[in-house]
């Protein structure tokens, strides 16, 4: 038996991932993470000469990063990784490495044709995942072959290492993403002990297939029919709408928060966001989060206002301020329909409120319930 630890990272595969189906014709393709570890094995087994069976995979960690204070309009894309991250724990048990970055109220997404003034650079992916890869090396029995899946050159020296502790490394990677020492015929570095994987050469196997679903929609704003084909699958006590309904809840969240002031001034910060200091931004930009709360206190409040006929209302908060919320910030089981002036409410802060304008509230829930 041969143990094999897996080390994605996963924001250069995420990056690398449009490159792989472009350069192959297949401009939407997506990595199925849940057949990944099992299709790396078995190329493992075939260039050790042993049945896949006698390849265990002890661990597969991914490596990422996640924004933090980042404008409220793009909450979606980040609601969107987040379920990523915890569908590869709870549905692959993967383990996830996830670091902070810190957008200072900017954008995730650049607009287009809009300079940003200000791009936070990534921190600590590839340095966590030579130090854990290092680490287990270190560790008798841990693992016999480090199956690394990677493009940048940082990993050069980790690589080296852990083969000097005399283990064995395999590199899984894309062709055109991908540094020129890990495709040199003849390994010139020593960096590993296999022939390359390139996962261009494994799109069939690793295609993340989606098949739709009958789905109910379990909007209030749902017209007609309300079981829909949809291959979107929510997670785990996570709403299904359908995409006509997260359209219109998306433009309304939009116009609502517009009129409300919310995407602009300060954000929430979380305690560990500013603690790797951006040493080469501008110290000016975006820092009026001097009074923030950090993120994580849980708030309370009662329902000051329902907007009729929209699906968004106000809160007024033990701190004495507003906070928006919308329809789509509750959680389960409340519902839009449940909502009634005076009614008291648990909830999370998204964005702090400043000078003459609400916050914004996400996950509420009955007082008392969580
Ligand atoms: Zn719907």
């Amino acid at each position: 038996m041969i143990k094999v630890m897996i080390f994605i990272d996963g924001s250069w595969l995420y990056r690398s991932t449009p490159a792989l189906g472009a350069r192959n014709g297949r401009p939407d393709y997506r990595i199925d993470y849940g057949k990944l570890p099992k299709v790396l094995a078995g190329e493992v087994a075939k260039a050790v000469g042993l049945p896949v069976l006698d390849v265990d995979v002890v661990r597969t960690t991914l490596f990422a990063s996640k924004p933090v204070n980042f404008q409220l309009k793009d909450e979606d894309l980040v609601a969107k990784q987040t379920s990523f991250f915890n569908m590869l724990a709870e549905d692959y048990h993967y383990e996830t490495e996830i670091y902070d970055i810190n957008f200072r109220g900017g954008r995730v997404k650049p607009e287009f044709g809009k300079d940003e003034a200000f791009r936070p650079t990534e921190k600590c992916v590839d340095v966590a995942l030579a130090s854990s890869m290092l680490y287990f090396a270190a560790i008798p029995y841990s693992y016999d072959i480090a199956l690394t899946v990677i493009g940048d050159r940082d990993y050069l020296p980790a690589l080296r290492m852990v083969r000097r502790l005399g283990r064995r490394v395999a590199i899984a990677t894309v062709d055109d993403n991908c540094a020129r020492e890990y495709k040199d015929p003849v390994d010139r570095q020593g960096l590993r002990d296999f022939d390359v994987i390139f996962l261009g050469n494994l799109l069939d196997e690793l295609e993340l297939v989606y098949e739709p679903q009958w789905q109910k929609c379990e909007s209030d704003l749902h017209e007609g029919e309300s079981l829909v084909l949809d291959s979107y699958r929510p997670r785990k006590g996570e709403r299904f709408f359908c995409d006509v309904c997260r359209r219109k809840f998306r433009e309304q969240k939009d116009l609502a928060m517009e009129e409300a002031g919310l995407y602009e001034g300060s954000y929430p910060v979380s305690p560990d966001a500013d603690a790797n200091g951006d040493m080469n931004a501008d110290p000016g930009l975006g820092r009026e989060d001097d009074d923030a709360q950090p993120m994580g206190q849980i708030y309370s409040g009662v329902v000051k206002h329902l907007v009729e006929g929209k699906t968004y209302g106000f809160l007024a908060a033990e701190d004495g301020e507003d906070y928006f919320f919308h329809a789509t910030d509750l959680a389960r089981p409340l519902v839009w329909n449940d909502m009634r002036i005076g009614m008291r409410l648990d909830f999370d802060v998204k964005k702090r409120p400043s000078e003459d304008r609400a916050g914004a509230a996400f996950n509420l829930r009955l007082h008392g319930s969580m």
